[in-house]
């Protein structure tokens, strides 16, 4: 037996694989192989048979400078020297203190509070929110309202504004469902209607609803400018500035999960920079330690802190996790941020954007894709095909010729580590393209259109 199939085997006896049905995984089924892994490096993800993938999503969104990054390595060692873990109830340590100051800078908010996932940075800002209107006097401001096709986490309350039907349904009478408003989704214009439009009339349905619950109403959450999950759904600017405009109107907070999107992905360090607004709780992860530790952050305001502020016990936020400030993703965090300034990687990211889009143009201009886009280092095309499972196939064929993407549907999507360089984005255009052709080629002779199929992987694959 190879030593593939040998890992292959172990791991699906013994691991419950994350946002799976395992029988997809069946050998010798219809579904994707599991791929077991020996090494990343770079853009790359080797196995242990000599075969390698290009890592095009960023294994699920986090990775920013490569697999393995020597300078971010170097951090966690040293760090290794020093504290591994201590609780911060009680103690804290240069990483955490250093890292809260410099997030407070960069963002002009200036209390952090940690976590370990995006779902629990989600989980606590909601939580803070809520309890902020309790401490205000406000105990009647306790729901939540999300943009339709949101995605917040996993965890029971964040699924309370995850509006993605499979991820929810069997859960639905656990889930405290928040209210969803219309998405800005540039896609949705009409003939004649440009995205700022799409992205007003998408306000003015806010509007409507905030005035007719603000009474009740404690946050707003939004994923500024790209609606990942939904499948990089992209929107104008110009509804965050009216979504600021119209909570502080109406007294309501505004929550921004940048776990995606934020540290660069869309062109500038956070994506609520490019409609000039700051929200009132800022959530991150997934990029947050360069992809290398699970690390979460909610940053908030003066006036949030303020409200808890007080002799009273309760009227802390008595919220936790053991693992809460954890050195080590915190000096990767750091390591992280050095990156960005010792390698301007921001404005490197302008002409690597530049050049994969041009890479990436056979694709765009190919007869059956839709809505070719792009934010920052994000790419994303819709394609016409009637295969359920289209998904799927791609991520197989792609797999085949060395690049892992895996659709969203049927949108195809790269978000690449920025280290990528010119040799390699020829190398996954060409891969990306031959997987489109080749699972196109499939549906040749392919059964009449079905209607949208549960897909088997939570990411459409
Ligand atoms: C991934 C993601 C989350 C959840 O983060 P996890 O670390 O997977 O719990 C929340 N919000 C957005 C926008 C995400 O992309």
């Amino acid at each position: 037996m190879s030593l593939n199939e040998a890992w292959r085997q172990r791991s699906l006896a013994a691991v419950w694989h994350p946002c799976t049905q395992m029988k997809l995984h069946e050998p010798g089924g219809a579904a994707l192989p599991l791929v077991p892994l020996s090494r990343a490096e770079g853009v790359w993800l080797h196995d242990h048979e000599g075969r390698r993938y290009l890592d095009a999503i960023s294994s699920w969104w986090v990775n920013l400078f490569g697999h393995n990054h020597p300078a971010i390595r170097a951090a966690l060692i040293d760090q290794l020297n020093s504290i591994d873990h201590v609780m911060l109830a009680g103690f804290t340590h240069a990483p955490v203190v250093e890292l809260s100051e410099r997030l407070a800078a960069l963002t002009g908010l200036g209390h952090a509070f940690y976590g370990s996932d995006g779902a629990s940075a989600t989980e606590i800002a909601l939580k803070m929110s809520a309890h902020h209107w309790r401490n205000a006097g406000r105990p009647g401001k306790h729901r939540f309202v999300g943009v339709a096709g949101g995605y917040h986490g996993e965890t029971v309350g964040a699924l309370a504004v995850t509006d993605i039907a499979l991820f929810r349904e069997a859960y639905a009478p656990l889930v405290r469902l928040a209210d969803t408003v219309p998405s800005p989704d540039a896609r949705a214009a009409a003939p004649g209607e440009s995205a700022a439009d799409v992205a007003e009339r998408a306000a003015d349905a806010l509007e409507r609803w905030l005035a007719e619950h603000h009474e009740s109403t404690a946050a707003l959450i939004v994923e500024p400018l790209i609606q990942c999950a939904a499948g990089m759904a992209m929107h104008h600017p110009a509804y965050l500035r009216r979504a600021r405009a119209l909570c502080d109107r109406y007294g309501v907070h505004l929550v921004l999960d940048e776990i995606a999107v934020g540290f660069g992905r869309t062109g500038t360090l956070f994506a609520h920079e490019q409609a000039g607004i700051r929200p009132d709780f800022l959530c991150l992860s997934k990029g947050l330690t360069g992809g290398t530790l699970p690390l979460s952050v909610v940053l908030t305001t003066d006036a949030v802190y303020a409200a808890f502020y007080d002799d009273e016990v309760a009227r802390g936020f008595l919220h936790s996790h053991s693992y809460t400030g954890n050195p080590l993703a915190c000096r990767a965090a750091l390591a992280t941020l050095d990156l960005f300034e010792q390698t301007d990687a921001l404005r490197a990211n302008v002409l690597t954007g530049e050049r994969l889009a041009a890479q990436f143009e056979p694709i765009s201009k190919h007869p059956r894709v839709r809505h070719a886009r792009r934010q920052g280092m994000v790419f994303a095309w819709d394609v016409a095909s009637s295969l359920p499972d289209f998904g799927r196939r791609y991520a197989r064929h792609a797999l085949q010729r060395g690049a892992l993407l895996r659709p969203i549907g049927h949108t195809v999507y790269a978000m690449p580590p920025y280290v990528i360089d010119e040799a390699e984005g020829a190398f996954l255009a060409d891969a990306a393209l031959q997987a489109l052709h080749a699972t196109l080629a499939e549906e040749d002779g392919h059964a009449a259109p079905a209607a949208d199929a549960a897909w088997g992987v939570c990411d459409g694959v």
